[in-house]
Order: structure tokens, then C-alpha cells, then sequence
């Protein structure tokens, strides 16, 4: 059986968004365009659960479900390690968002999309924090700086 990276990838990322552990939240690689490299989208289940009607005697109200994808070419990144870190500093920018509650107010209203800066330096800081984080669980060392892993990744993506 073929292990799921981005599932067991995402599931150490939720380490450090303990908020979010009330979610569930899926992950896979998918077409998206060149320059995007995730996001994420919330998953609406309308379909009433004949399991919770024989188990719990309702059908429950659906939990808040959410996709984040990943661009599938980040799959030609030879090495896993390597992949693993870009992959994961993805997964930490959109459960960042997430967390922020972005997504939310992002898909009610067109207008407040426009006008919302989501992307502003804190919201960076903040992603490179908790991607440091992340590495310290792991027993990485600390990225110093964020333009230095700016330009790490922005160097391999560009090779791929
Ligand atoms: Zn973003």
C-alpha cells in the first residue's frame, strides 16, 4: 500500500494549529495554476448521514470540513525531504488562514475578498513562526531567516 505523504505530513502541521483540531481537514495534490502552489476550499456535505440516524439517533449537523490542495508539480521534487519542508510550509499558509478565519469571511462575500488584504507582513511573520515551530518539533533547526527560506524556495519551485 502506497503511504499518503500529504496526509501524514498535514497531520504533524496540526501540531502547532491546536484550534483547528475541532476540523476535519483533508489534503491532496491537484491541478492548480502555475503560480499558486495551494488552497483551500470549504467542503459542504448535503447528503444526510444514514450511519449518525442508526448510530446516534439524528442525523448530526455536518462538522466543518476543508481541502486544502496542493500544485501537483510540487510531486516532481525528487527529494522527499526537500518536499516535505515546501509542502509543509504550504500546509502551514493555509491552516494559517483557516485559523484566521480567511476562508470564511473570503467566500461569503466577492466584494469583502477584494477589499480583505489577508497576505500582509504579520500574516507572513506569523507562517514563518509556525513553520519554525514545526521544524522544532521535528528536530530541525530554526530557519533564521525568512528570506532565506523565501529564496530556498522560490529557488527549487523554479527549477521544477
Ligand atoms: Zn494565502
Amino acid at each position: 500500500m502506497m503511504v499518503d505523504e500529504l496526509a501524514e505530513w498535514l497531520h504533524e502541521c496540526r501540531e502547532v494549529f491546536p484550534k483547528l483540531n475541532k476540523y476535519k481537514i483533508t489534503c491532496e495534490y491537484g491541478k492548480l495554476s502555475k503560480n499558486v502552489l495551494g488552497c483551500t476550499s470549504r467542503l459542504i456535505r448535503r447528503e444526510i448521514s444514514a450511519d449518525d440516524i442508526l448510530l446516534f439517533g439524528e442525523s448530526r449537523k455536518p462538522e466543518k470540513e476543508f481541502e486544502i490542495k496542493i500544485n501537483e508539480k510540487l510531486k516532481k521534487i525528487e527529494r522527499e525531504n526537500v518536499r516535505k519542508e515546501i509542502v509543509q510550509y504550504i500546509m502551514v499558509h493555509e491552516l494559517l488562514h483557516l485559523e484566521n478565519k480567511d476562508l470564511s469571511t473570503l467566500s461569503k462575500n466577492y466584494k469583502k475578498r477584494k477589499k480583505k488584504k489577508i497576505h500582509v507582513k504579520e500574516f507572513d511573520n506569523e507562517v514563518f513562526e509556525r513553520y519554525n515551530k514545526l521544524r522544532e518539533l521535528k528536530g530541525l533547526s530554526r530557519i533564521q531567516k525568512i528570506e532565506d527560506l523565501e529564496f530556498a524556495i522560490h529557488k527549487i519551485i523554479s527549477k521544477i
